[in-house]
Parts: structure tokens; C-alpha cells; sequence
């Protein structure tokens, strides 16, 4: 099953900080993951990096391109470890959020760069680690709930791609991220039972992640920045397991409040 990560804070830091330095960074969890409740042995069908930019990046008189707080994306259909290139640029990147993923890819579902994570929209990036139970068929219904144009334009014929597929429908009607990812689980969960859920988006201000049935854990910085990942990077005792079956939302903190991080039974 695929790791994933996200971090916000209040001071930029460079990808390889997180994916790549820590000793069991997103790099190593690739090939040496160690709770892989799931089954498989290695994430190497692909990874992706999506990241916040920041505003004052885009000069004195903005940029004509893109839009402030946008999100950028790399990813890859390739193990992380075969990207040399890619371990250069984390470590010239900087940024105060990001969302990270290594993939294997669901037995029968397709292996290529746009069914890696992040999937990236309206500055909001989203993760999905785990698997749909009788995919596609227990999903028929809940997909059938989304606009033709939407399933017309799935990035990947993924279990991952129709859950934020469905996630964005929820935002687009007006429910804020944390309701959205809920909802998706609870229907997902009487339409597929036993299916594996883990989400994640973040959108630089905050980090929504759910537990259900595979590992999470959760740490603050003394900057007040939130990391949230698969497993813990490092031995650090400040790494808190999130029980199973749990929403969690964590907003950064600044120079005077703390990092605001709730875990809710969902
Ligand atoms: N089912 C998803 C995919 O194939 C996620 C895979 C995983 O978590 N291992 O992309």
C-alpha cells in the first residue's frame, strides 16, 4: 500500500527535509517501508510532490501566470529512488506545504504518472492510501452521483481518481474539506465494506487526513508547522499514532499559538 505525507507551517522548509533526508523519509519508505498492513513490499510504481507557492515567489507585481497560493506538482511513474534528478530539486525547493506519495499501484489498476499522487485542483492537493473493495462495481452508484464531464475526465481509471472525484463534488456543492472527506468515507464504506481509506489533502492552510484501517501518525514542530505521514520519518517520540477510524485536522501555528491538531472518531 502507497505512504503518504503532508506538512504545514509557518516557515518554509525544502522537499528533501522531508521526502528525502529524514532517516526513514518518504524515499526509504519506498523501498523499505515498515507497516505495510496492506500487503505489498515496495512503493515503486511512481511518486509525486505537490507544493504551495508562495506568494512572495511571483515578484513585486505578481505573475501573470498563476495564481497566488497555487500548487505546484512533480510527479513520476518511476521508483523515487531512480529520479536522481528529482533528489537535487527537493533540495532546492522550499515551500510551507506540501503533499508527498509513493505508489503501488492496486493489483489491476494502471501504472502511470497520472494515477500517482497528489491530484492536484484548485490549490488543493489529496492523497489516497488504500484500496476500493470490488472496484469498480461497488462504486457504480457513487460514481453515478458525479456529472458525465467529471468521470469523462478522471486522470486515472483508479480508485484513487473517482474518490477525489467525488470529494471535489462535495467541495463544489459547498461543504468545507474536513465534511467532504467524511462524507466520501461513510459512503464509501457502506458501498464497499473493508475498504481501506486512508485520504489526505491539504491546501496550505490546513492538513484533513483520515485513518481507516491503515497506519497514520501525526507530529508539531517548535515553529509550529504539522507533519502528517504514513509512518513516523524518524524515531522522534514527538510522532503520535492516529487510531483507526479517525478524522484528523491540523491547522499550523505561528510565533506565539501552538499548532491546532484534532482527532476525531469518524
Ligand atoms: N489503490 C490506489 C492505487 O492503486 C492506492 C494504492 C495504495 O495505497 N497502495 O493507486
Amino acid at each position: 500500500m502507497c505512504r503518504h505525507l503532508a506538512h504545514v507551517g509557518p516557515t518554509p522548509v525544502t522537499l528533501a527535509s522531508l521526502l528525502t533526508e529524514p532517516a526513514h523519509s518518504l524515499l526509504v519508505q519506498s523501498y523499505a517501508p515498515a507497516d505495510m498492513r496492506g500487503g505489498g513490499t515496495v512503493n515503486a510504481d511512481g511518486f509525486g510532490v505537490g507544493w504551495l507557492r508562495q506568494v512572495s515567489e511571483m515578484g513585486r507585481h505578481g505573475d501573470p501566470f498563476h495564481s497566488p497560493g497555487e500548487a505546484l506538482l512533480y510527479r513520476r511513474d518511476d521508483p523515487m529512488w531512480t529520479d536522481a534528478s528529482f533528489l537535487d530539486l527537493a533540495r532546492g525547493v522550499t515551500t510551507t506545504a506540501l503533499v508527498a506519495a509513493v505508489r503501488s499501484a492496486t493489483v489491476g489498476m494502471p501504472v502511470s504518472t497520472a494515477a500517482c499522487a497528489p491530484f492536484r485542483a484548485d490549490g488543493r492537493l489529496f492523497s489516497h492510501n488504500g484500496v476500493v473493495r470490488g472496484w469498480p462495481h461497488s462504486m457504480a452508484d457513487l460514481a453515478a452521483t458525479l456529472p458525465a464531464l467529471d468521470l469523462l475526465t478522471l486522470e486515472a481509471a483508479t480508485d484513487s481518481a473517482l474518490l477525489w472525484a467525488l470529494v471535489r463534488a462535495r467541495l463544489a456543492a459547498g461543504k468545507d474539506v474536513a465534511d467532504a472527506i467524511a462524507g466520501v468515507v461513510a459512503e464509501t464504506l457502506a458501498a464497499a465494506p473493508g475498504s481501506r481509506l486512508n485520504l489526505l489533502v491539504g491546501d496550505g492552510e490546513q492538513i484533513v487526513a483520515t485513518a481507516v484501517d491503515h497506519a497514520l501518525s501525526y507530529r508539531t514542530h517548535a515553529d509550529g508547522a504539522v507533519t502528517v505521514a504514513s509512518e513516523p520519518l524518524d524515531p522522534d517520540p514527538a510522532w503520535v499514532p492516529v487510531p483507526d477510524g479517525s478524522l484528523l485536522v491540523a491547522r499550523p501555528g505561528g510565533s506565539h499559538d501552538p499548532p491546532a491538531v484534532t482527532v476525531s472518531a469518524l
